[in-house]
């Protein structure tokens, strides 16, 4: 079975992928990975443009994690946490909160979807535990995106990612997402207006006392686009979730370590979640592993009696060996100036997108927070028109990048750059060079 020429034999079926696509499509098939680079089976690199899906953080076959994965591999591969302990999971929680601020303990699950799936449970278990039952509503953004489980899915946008599984779905309360450039609100004004953020304050005013916790992707919804909110959205949110006394829900899946150029996107406004989600980069993306993390006043509500307790927890949750990855890439953090290697190398990712990208006509918008970037195609760039989707324009750039030696992956048209936070100053370059490459393609037909 040649994965090159893939026939009947072909016995993977992969997430978020048309198969019938894929059969058709030159592929990729991953051997190895050095630094920022996928090798392929036939020897060729690519520039990991979106950190192995916004996971990697330090680079691939980094000596100090492989080394951390060995020794613990070695010494304790599993032991449970229900019930018992390890010294890894107890090491990594310590390790952690020191960069969450304000917030005391740590839940292990084992991807973002499951730590999402925990907040939920978390915040509507802890009202009740208080004794407001009926505040067991969950309030969301327009165009989230929390996971592909039911109850992350529930808690996400309207769309293709949730209308076939609705029968089995609870619905969220939801307000809106500060999306600029296709915001009715202000869109035509020099300045964001913050009315976004207006209409959580309508929800929580009528419907504040069934609501047991907003939940919300800090900074940037990252799978919605690359949506960047302004300055100030996470303290706004914050703020109306102490005057009507609900809880805030801090999904940094995706913002997490690093990629926004803070270690944590609430950091950029110094807010503290009373839950916070962490998932993908929390090993460097070397194994999986998520936590859920709160305050202690959120731990107290499920402090006592033998029904107070969390009904929840997988059986490789906080395994050994993932939190020993996740150790060293901690280390990583704390003996290197990673944050603020990050922010030099945002910047000059800044004046790339600028250079080269940004005044494209397929491009309508380019948006960035630190490495977090989206470049949004258009049909028409006065009008903001979207490209028709059977023109799959933001596909065809991604696949000629390859031949410029990146790997890349769309969001429907919207281009999506997120490399690991180890990325070169000539790799960056790399990047916006393939998906200026990538343009000229796909406007030529
Ligand atoms: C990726 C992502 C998730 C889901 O994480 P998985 O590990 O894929 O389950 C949840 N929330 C956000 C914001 C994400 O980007």
């Amino acid at each position: 079975m040649s994965p090159d020429s893939p026939d009947g034999d072909y016995p993977l079926w992969h997430p978020f992928t048309q198969m019938a696509r894929f059969e058709r499509e030159p592929q990729l098939v991953v051997a190895q990975a050095e630094g920022n680079r996928l090798i392929d089976t036939a020897g060729n690199e690519y520039v990991d443009g979106v950190a192995s899906l916004w996971a990697n953080v330090h680079g691939h076959s980094h000596p100090h994690i492989v080394a951390a994965i060995q020794e613990q591999a070695a010494r304790l591969q599993h032991s449970t946490l229900l019930g018992i302990t390890h010294e890894p999971a107890i090491e990594l929680a310590r390790r952690l909160l020191p960069h969450l601020p304000g917030r005391s303990r740590v839940f292990f699950s084992e991807n973002g979807a499951s730590a999402v799936e925990v907040a939920l449970k978390m915040a509507v278990q802890y009202q009740a535990n208080r004794g407001r039952p009926e505040r067991n509503r969950i309030a969301a953004l327009d165009m989230a995106y929390h996971g592909d489980t039911l109850g992350a899915v529930s808690a996400g946008g309207e769309g293709s990612f949730r209308d076939v599984y609705e029968p089995l779905l609870f619905e969220p309360l939801r307000f809106a997402n500060a999306y600029r450039y296709r915001c009715d609100r202000c869109a035509a004004v020099p300045a964001c207006t913050d009315a976004c953020v207006d209409t959580l304050r309508d929800l929580l005013e009528t419907r504040g006392d069934e609501i047991a916790a907003v939940i919300i992707e800090p900074r940037v919804q990252g799978a919605a686009g690359m949506i960047v909110a302004p300055d100030g959205h996470i303290a706004a949110v914050r703020a109306l979730c102490d005057e009507y006394d609900t809880l805030l829900i801090a999904d940094e899946v995706a913002t997490g370590f690093g990629k926004t150029g803070a270690m944590f996107a609430c950091d950029l406004e110094g807010v503290t979640p009373d839950i916070t989600v962490l998932g993908k980069g929390i090993t460097g993306g070397y194994l999986p592993l998520s936590a859920t993390v709160t305050t202690e006043e959120v731990y107290e509500a499920f402090h006592g009696e033998e029904g107070r307790k969390l009904f929840h927890g997988h059986t490789y949750a906080g395994n050994p060996i993932c939190c020993a990855a996740a150790l060293a890439s901690l280390d990583l953090f704390e003996s290197e100036d990673v944050l603020a290697r990050v922010r030099e190398r945002a910047e000059l990712l800044g004046d790339l997108l600028a250079e080269r990208i940004a005044d494209h006509p397929l491009v309508g918008e380019v948006r960035r927070q630190g490495l977090m970037t989206g470049i949004e195609l258009v049909a028409d760039t006065a009008t903001r028109e979207p490209l028709p989707p059977e023109r799959e324009a933001g596909w065809r750039v991604c696949l000629a990048a390859r031949d410029r030696g990146v790997f890349i992956r769309p969001l429907g048209d919207v281009i999506v750059l997120m490399p690991p936070l180890s990325i070169e100053e000539d790799e960056l370059a790399q990047i916006c060079e393939a998906v200026a490459y990538g343009l000229d393609r796909v406007s030529r037909g």
